[in-house]
């Protein structure tokens, strides 16, 4: 696997010696762009060549041509997928026509007086992946433009793109795609919240803007030459990155860093940018240029994989760029910073001094991408989709997060800054005290114990258990590490991540649940197939028994890892018995297996089942015959009882977890498990919230398996509460709106001195 991307031509040398005289001059950028439309038409022979800008509201505007007619400069316009103008803006593909007048996208513009022009060749003029405008070259008679010719075009559409992005434009024209433009005015941005948390500090820019070097070479060999040193320090940097990884705690980047090294070393990239050099670039603009290009060829891939390469392009080159700017490859972060980018990494974000980052915003990203998992895993406040952000944010500007909120202050007034200052100095104190309770016992009152697990699924989760003073691990997610690995992890990596997993909560019960992969969950290589609704779909336990395979070695690996101690195991998604008797033959067929090859056992196997599904509550007692403990993922139950999508937030908070039919369905769960004496406990994120706990307390739930953040308050809160309290309160209020509930409940909390506040 390799970038992908065209193979080159020799260059236009000419060409770019005549351009680099032109920027040379003292000129504005409309009288740049009317010179260069006239080089190029000399030097490609063309009679006409034009350059459309693209304008706010997808609006591509003729800003000057040669051939056509003058008047229609600034008049005529196309938008994007209009024409065969509009085509290239919105493919980023360059079109190479015989006869241009004949082809479906053919728009006739009577103002240009372009009907005689039949050959024609357009390019898109990117920057950074994005379509600034489009250079057309056209010519009566019906000829094939060659791969030279296209290749000067696009090499020269990079010195328009500087010409587009430079600012010079906006001048003539305030509303040029606003490239450049950074008000300093406070600004207050909304995203999506991907990591809960709040903090303040200081805007780091992943990819700091690198001071401008020449786009002309002066001389090629030259550049070729400070192009092959850049990229020799740049594999050096790698290989002591991994070398250093070998060594660390944290197992995870390992792979995405072999990942990255092999993009490092892809022979494809680096002959690009020689090409691109040879054409009369400087290494930098090689760089640029080649990057730009790949970047958006790769945005037009559905493919999942290439996509998720795109950062490892955009990072690679950055730092190639740094490189050859003598700049350090990596800068030190401030004391408490706040980094944005257009997207990362797991590997990348784990680079960073975990002492110093303080929070993350991204352009892009999603809630389950790796950056996001290990973001809350480093319990860091993570806000993404907030397109542009980079275009607002300067190094060093001061920023406040809200993760919960998805909120960005960047330069915020004095008023917001002091209130986010008392809001953070609470919950630094708060957080202390926590921390200082972290070893009591979590017991109410009246003497009631309560089991307060974490939910994990890295290796980074595992320092959570003793910080926060947690009994175990309830939920650990194993398909978090397939999903930050650039490979299906074999089985030797598996049984050795176990054993650590196993190793690192000591004698701390883990329970592993098995792989949830499909849903919003896919690994960048596994080979899925495109759902309609994948929430409904082959995910879960449903996939694992599709592709037992997977779901055996998972298995096997997890009886290795826990030989001669305990394995906990559930399976996820169960919606029949079926489903779960199936999964278990799978387990007995594995430690039959290892039994025959006397490989030690562990010495104790437990086996229980998510409730995911409602269907499965209807199950219950046959079900609680066959395993040894149930855990509500009421995530995903909440989501199959009120049919809405977990994900959306216009529907995702819509029906209360207090309601009286989820209160009654628990209800009727924890009375199942009670009189059969099945161990019960919940894993979804309610496990953490207050008011949701008093009410499962008082359905009887005595185990709650949580984000390790929420241990502290829920631990401190249990210690203030009577059980019998809590069951009295659930049955005076059977069967009334989940506001009445939730007022009964706010008032206990109130009367208990129980804080309620931010969550
Ligand atoms: C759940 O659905 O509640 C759960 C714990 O599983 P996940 O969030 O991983 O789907
Ligand atoms: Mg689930």
């Amino acid at each position: 696997m390799s970038f992908p991307g065209p193979a080159g031509a020799t260059g236009p040398r000419v060409l770019l010696r005549r351009i680099r005289e032109l920027m040379a001059l003292p000129l504005d950028g409309q009288q740049r762009l009317d010179r260069l439309v006239n080089i190029i038409a000399g030097d490609i022979v063309a009679e006409v060549c034009s350059i459309y800008i693209r304008r706010a509201g997808d609006v591509l505007e003729l800003f000057a041509t040669q051939g056509l007619n003058p008047s229609a400069v600034h008049t005529t316009r196309l938008r994007v997928g209009e024409g065969l103008v509009g085509e290239i803006a919105r493919t980023a593909e360059p079109l190479r026509l015989t006869d241009a007048p004949n082809h479906p996208k053919f728009a006739y513009l009577p103002e240009t007086g372009e009907d005689p022009f039949h050959s024609f060749l357009g390019v898109p003029i990117l920057k950074n992946g994005q379509v600034l405008g489009v250079l057309v070259v056209q010519n009566k008679t019906a000829r094939l433009y060659d791969d030279e010719e296209l290749e000067a075009l696009q090499t020269v559409a990079m010195v328009v793109a500087e010409v587009a992005a430079s600012g010079e434009l906006i001048l003539l024209d305030e509303s040029v795609v606003d490239i450049g433009v950074r008000p300093n005015l406070p600004h207050l941005e909304r995203g999506t919240p991907f990591a809960e948390g709040i903090a303040m500090g200081e805007a780091f820019l992943h990819a700091a803007p690198i001071g401008s070097h020449p786009l002309i070479a002066e001389d090629v060999e030259t550049e070729v030459k400070r192009l092959d040193q850049a990229i020799a320090s740049l594999r050096a940097g790698i290989d002591k990155l991994l070398q250093e990884s070998e060594h660390s705690l944290i197992g995870e980047p390992r792979d995405v860093l072999e990942t990255y090294r092999m993009f490092a070393d892809d022979a494809g990239w680096h002959r690009r940018m020689r090409e691109a050099i040879r054409n009369g670039l400087t290494a930098e603009a090689a760089v640029e240029q080649v990057q730009s290009d790949m970047r958006a060829r790769m945005m037009r891939q559905s493919d999942p994989y290439i996509r998720e390469r795109m950062h490892d392009l955009d990072d690679l080159s950055h730092r190639l760029l740094r490189i050859l700017s003598g700049e350090e490859d990596r800068r030190q972060l401030p004391e408490r910073a706040i980094v944005f980018a257009r997207n990362l990494g797991p590997a990348e974000l784990l680079e960073y001094d975990q002492e110093r980052l303080t929070g993350l915003i991204l352009e892009e990203g999603s809630p389950n991408a790796h950056v996001a998992i290990v973001a809350r895993a480093l319990r860091i406040p993570l806000v993404g989709r907030i397109s542009d952000v980079l275009e607002l944010v300067r190094d060093g500007d001061d920023v406040l997060v809200d993760g919960s909120a998805g909120e960005v202050h960047i330069r915020p007034s004095r008023e917001i800054f002091q209130a986010f200052e008392a809001k953070i100095l609470s919950m630094e104190a708060q957080e202390a005290e926590f921390y200082a309770h972290r070893h009591d016992f979590a017991e109410t009152l009246d003497g009631h114990s309560v089991q307060l697990n974490i939910n994990a699924g890295l290796q980074i989760d595992l320092a959570n258990l003793e910080e926060v003073g947690a009994d175990g691990i309830g939920l650990f997610r194993t398909e978090l590490q397939f999903m930050v690995s650039s490979t299906f992890p074999r089985l030797g990596a598996q049984v050795e991540f176990y054993t650590r997993v196993l190793d690192a909560a000591d004698k701390k019960p883990v329970v592993f649940r098995t792989l949830d992969l499909g849903g919003d969950k896919f690994l960048p290589y596994g080979n899925f197939i495109k759902e309609e609704n994948p929430a409904l779909g082959l995910r879960a336990v449903r996939f694992a028994l599709a592709r037992p395979a997977l779901l055996r070695y998972q298995l096997r690996a997890l009886l290795v890892a826990a030989a001669g101690r305990s394995l906990n195991l559930m399976f996820p998604m169960v919606t029949e018995i079926g489903e779960f008797r199936q999964a278990q033959a799978l387990l007995e067929r594995e430690v039959e297996r290892l039994e025959s090859f006397r490989k030690p056992l562990p010495q104790t196997i437990r086996v229980g089942s998510m409730i995911e599904v409602p269907s499965l509550v209807w199950q219950l007692p046959e079900l609680l015959d066959l395993v040894d403990f149930v855990s509500i993922g009421s995530n995903d139950l909440m989501q199959f009882f009120f049919a809405t999508d977990r994900s959306n937030p216009a529907v995702s908070t819509r029906y209360s977890f207090l309601s009286p039919s989820v209160m009654r369905l628990l209800g009727h769960i924890s009375q199942e498990c009670s009189e059969k004496e099945v161990p019960l406990s919940i894993c979804g994120e309610v496990a953490s919230r207050p008011l949701e706990v008093m009410a499962l307390l008082g359905l009887g739930l005595r185990s709650l398996s949580m984000p390790a953040s929420g241990i502290g308050r829920v631990k401190s809160m249990v210690r203030k509460l009577h059980i019998s309290s809590l069951e009295q309160l659930i049955k005076e209020n059977d069967g009334k709106p989940a506001a009445v509930l939730e007022g009964t409940l706010r008032e206990h909390a109130a009367t208990l001195n129980i804080p309620l506040a931010d969550v």
